[in-house]
């Protein structure tokens, strides 16, 4: 304990432990700017209710990364799309947040991530089928787009579907995050900081 500092705030596990929903009126750090949930990239949400409608939540809180960058950088996919993907993974920013779910908003999201892999099966098998058996080469075109058409909207869904919330913008110290129930938006206070340019 030699680096003890009398003066220091409380160390990380107050943070970690989470502020509960309804435990105090303490929401340090979380505000509302119209339909978006305004957060310090050091806060935590609520868990003990359901992000998406309010509900209770149930089972085990959900841990997700979040990423954002600037909407210019899609400007890119025009040129080429993997200098795309490799400038979104240098300059992304992203904030790391643990949402509650209720049992509706918990099974929809397994229902999007089972459909994704069963989409993604269907091409793997369509492929297996191909092959494995004789077709001519009309048929085998077919399937091959039937089976990339698959995947990709395998990909697609499995993007999509199930997410919960998502990060609007995100800056140094802020986050912006959609797709928050408005009884939780109604409980905090406004935002009044730089506002959210989207
Ligand atoms: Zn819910």
């Amino acid at each position: 304990m030699s680096d003890f500092n009398p003066y220091a705030p409380p160390a990380a596990d107050t943070l970690d432990s989470g502020r509960q929903w309804g435990e105090s009126d303490d929401r340090g750090g979380l505000w509302r700017e119209r339909f978006l949930l305004v957060m310090d990239r050091t806060a935590t949400l609520p868990v003990d209710r359901c992000i998406v409608c309010d509900a209770p939540a149930t089972g085990r809180p959900l841990r997700r990364k979040l990423s954002w960058h600037s909407p210019w950088w899609y400007l890119i996919v025009l040129f080429n799309l993997l200098f795309y993907v490799i400038a979104a993974v240098i300059v992304r920013k992203t904030v790391a947040v643990r949402v509650g779910l209720c049992d509706l908003h918990r099974t929809r999201r397994r229902r999007w991530i089972a459909l994704a892999w069963s989409l993604v099966l269907v091409a793997i098998g369509v492929l297996g089928f191909v092959a494995s058996n004789p077709v001519t080469d009309a048929t085998m075109a077919t399937l091959m787009a039937l089976a990339l058409l698959s995947l990709l909207a395998g990909g697609i869904v499995g993007i999509y579907g199930p997410r919960v919330v998502t990060a609007k913008q995100i800056n140094d110290r802020y986050a912006w995050i959609g797709g928050v129930s408005s009884k939780l938006l109604d409980t905090l206070p406004d935002w009044t900081g730089p506002k959210y340019h989207g």
